[in-house]
């Protein structure tokens, strides 16, 4: 019985950290007697978890240290000092890790574009740069809070599992398990967009919302749904495909191995079949000319650009697909009724003319209340969703559970825990 309560006692004060934590994000500075007023806790127990929150360092007054910690009209603010947090995705063609500190501001960065989907020579890459950001976070006299990595397919959060990428075609991956055996501090893995959708609930289009629904459009299609400020995960850790909702049960082979899914409508391959499909019917296009007569080579800035330039055939093709955005986006809104829509993946950067037919599609056939209540916007963190989504998920834990992050991060920093000779080296 003793033990139950003092596990409660626990609880309870991790849940009021994590409280206190959550109103210095959203509105600091904060005196304590502000925090006591917002919480509803005493002024007493304000004072005493203040002084766990400075001590921890997640924490700090606003002015100069005059080493009296504790003086209850000095404001609090979080502590962008705490720690770095590294932000990690795999793409199809590409490895993105960026390295920030507690304000989400970018200390460091690497991209590089990979060539092979050959899952062992991607990891070694992947294991390689992060121990890079590493070094440079030590390098700084800082620790580590974390790690957030994206991919692109399904991930058994719980595991920290690939379980299936189509379009790296990777099976079955334990990311996690890889990372940890290198790494000593916490790493989460997720599904790059459900990390884009938090990214973007913390640091982006959707700051201060509730309820977001975040679709993002390119190689394939996915969304992740945040509710306050929280992934909704689904009962297998799988909500959000909704690439895979059929839109036309007669349409076009998917990878997932049905037909007519969402995603043949509206990735960037249905932009570039509709081009192909117009230059087939003798459509003329300066597209041919941009890529040199080679339409593998298109991409969506070659479209865009195009487009820009008054050229017919690329205008329809991404005013067609615009048009099936809206089509699947209002049985969405008409689903969920999220207070925004973020739009994002390459296709956002042809918002320009996807956007009006996005939004007339919607305003045609989504309910009217539901439309109303919501607002569609362009994501803000660009090529940077997912990775800012790999920062999100680290500073979300902290904030939600500091004291396990604590428990986690301080005693691996002393000593790196891999070897003076690492595997990939
Ligand atoms: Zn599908």
């Amino acid at each position: 019985m003793h033990k139950i309560r003092s596990a409660d006692h626990a609880l309870m004060r991790e849940m009021n950290l994590a409280l206190l934590l959550e109103c210095l994000r959203r509105e600091a500075p904060l005196a304590r007697a502000d925090l006591a007023l917002i919480t509803g806790l005493t002024k007493a127990a304000v004072s005493s978890l203040a002084r766990e929150l400075l001590d921890a360092r997640y924490v700090r007054e606003l002015g100069p240290d005059l080493g009296n910690k504790g003086r209850p009209s000095v404001p609090l603010m979080l502590n962008p000092d705490v720690g770095y947090m590294i932000g990690a995705e795999i793409g199809v063609d590409f490895i993105s890790v960026i390295l920030t500190d507690f304000a989400a501001r970018v200390v460091w960065r690497h991209h590089e574009f990979i060539h092979s989907r050959n899952q062992a020579a991607v990891l070694d890459r992947t294991l390689a740069i992060v121990a890079e950001a590493w070094a440079h976070t030590r390098a700084q006299g800082q620790s580590i809070l974390g790690l957030g990595l994206g991919l692109p397919g399904l991930v058994d959060v719980s595991t920290g599992t690939l379980l299936f990428s189509p379009n790296l075609g990777w099976t079955e991956v334990p990311l996690r398990r890889l990372l940890e055996a290198k790494f000593p501090f916490p790493i989460y893995i997720d599904n790059e967009a459900n990390l884009a959708a938090l990214g973007e609930s913390y640091f982006g289009a959707a700051r201060g919302c509730d309820f977001v629904l975040h679709v993002s459009c390119g190689v394939g299609v996915g969304a992740g749904i945040v509710l306050n400020r929280q992934l909704l995960a689904g009962a297998a850790g799988l909500a959000g495909e909704v690439g895979h909702m059929t839109i036309d049960p007669h349409g076009p082979r998917c990878n997932c191995g049905n037909t007519g899914c969402w995603e043949t409508f509206v990735s960037q391959w249905a932009v570039f079949r509709r081009i192909q499909a117009a230059v087939i019917a003798g459509r003329p296009t300066r597209l041919l000319e941009s890529t040199g007569h080679d339409l593998e080579q298109l991409t969506i800035p070659l479209v865009v650009d195009a487009a820009r330039r008054g050229d017919l055939v690329a205008r329809a093709a991404l005013e067609e697909t615009g048009a099936y955005l809206g089509l699947g986006l209002a049985n969405l809104i008409n689903a969920l009724n999220p207070e925004r829509v973020v739009f994002g993946g390459s296709l956002s950067l042809a918002h320009e003319f996807v956007l009006p037919v996005m939004r007339e599609v919607v305003h045609n056939r989504a309910l009217r209340w539901s439309q109303e209540a919501t607002e569609i916007v362009i994501a803000a963190n660009g090529g940077d969703s997912c990775v800012m989504g790999g920062i999100a998920t680290v500073y979300y834990r902290v904030l939600t559970g500091p004291l396990a992050t604590a428990r986690t991060t301080r005693p691996a920093e002393a000593e790196p825990a891999h070897a003076a000779q690492p595997a990939w080296a």
